[in-house]
């Protein structure tokens, strides 16, 4: 792999794995972890995402994670800390576990917001409880890069003092996110303040943008025959823990190599370019260099 490229494309499927665990993972406890480490192993092996360097805040905000397009900050400013950097991309394979779901052809616009919204709470609901239960001093390791988080004030407030269920922190913060049952706890406090603002912009703003994506990815599939492998979001802790103590099944090479063309395809389909699309995987390894000039878009 040319390290300059914008596109981390990687020809085989062993050099591909090893790349992501030396790159993306400089704080070794996420490789040593069992969860998180059954996590990246699971991610990589079943979905083979698509690995980017963002280059503008447009493509960080393109959100293209859940298509298997994961864009990856550069290490500059607060990236260059080891730990933040790696928390990043755990974050970002977390929410790979929750692809966009199959079969949306027959989901309506409400179901399809009622499960995004779902996914991406658990998401940031296992980033936060990664936080601050499963490696020692976590919490006081990101404080000044992380001031303020949404746990924070569970913490603080709900002295939530052991590590709360899936099932249970998605329920309040679902509650959080749909009502203002919650506002108590954090309206008296200052520091919280921007918390409150952050979950009061997605209780109000989302149904555009999750509408955009659906429509969006309805042609997607419809061009390109993708069919994405999602968890449940309530029992990924389990499936994933169990595909880490069964012995993995590697993909053969060239599963690894359809997985990649897909994903570029569906780049190329999010920026209505598909009769461009490179259609084997040779000629993608042929035409990197072009794919460097891509900007990773936000549906429209
Ligand atoms: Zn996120």
């Amino acid at each position: 792999m040319n390290i300059d490229s914008k596109f981390w494309i990687v020809r085989h499927y062993g050099a591909y794995r090893e790349t992501i665990w030396s790159k993306l993972f400089p704080d070794i406890r996420f490789l040593n972890h069992p969860l998180y480490r059954a996590i990246i192993e699971y991610v990589l092996d079943k979905k083979a995402p698509l690995f980017f360097t963002v280059q503008n805040n447009e493509e960080r905000m393109a959100f293209t994670t859940p298509y298997n397009i994961i864009g990856i900050p550069e290490r500059v400013g607060k990236y260059a800390n080891d730990t933040y950097f790696s928390l990043t991309c755990m974050h970002e394979f977390i929410h790979n576990l929750f692809s966009y779901p199959r079969h949306v052809a027959g989901l309506t616009s409400r179901d399809f917001d009622e499960q995004m919204m779902r996914c991406e709470a658990v998401a940031s609901n296992a980033t936060e409880v990664l936080i601050y239960y499963d490696f020692d001093d976590l919490r006081e390791q990101t404080r000044e890069l992380l001031p303020v988080i949404w746990f924070d004030i569970l913490y603080e407030r709900l002295q939530m003092k052991n590590r709360p269920s899936v099932s249970q922190l998605l329920d309040i913060r679902q509650d959080w996110l749909r009502s203002n049952a919650y506002d108590w706890l954090y309206c008296s406090e200052e520091k919280y303040k921007p918390v409150a603002q952050f979950m009061a912009r997605w209780r109000n703003g989302n149904e555009v943008y999750w509408h955009k994506r659906l429509a969006k990815l309805r042609k997607l599939l419809e061009l390109e025959g993708i069919t994405t492998e999602t968890l449940n979001p309530l029992t990924y802790e389990y499936e994933v823990r169990r595909y880490d103590n069964a012995r993995r099944s590697l993909p053969n090479q060239s599963d690894y190599e359809a997985l990649q063309l897909a994903h570029v395809r569906a780049l190329y389909g999010l920026k209505d370019d598909s009769e461009n699309a490179p259609s084997t995987f040779d000629e993608l390894c042929e035409r990197t260099s072009e794919l460097d000039t891509i900007q990773v878009v936000f549906p429209e």
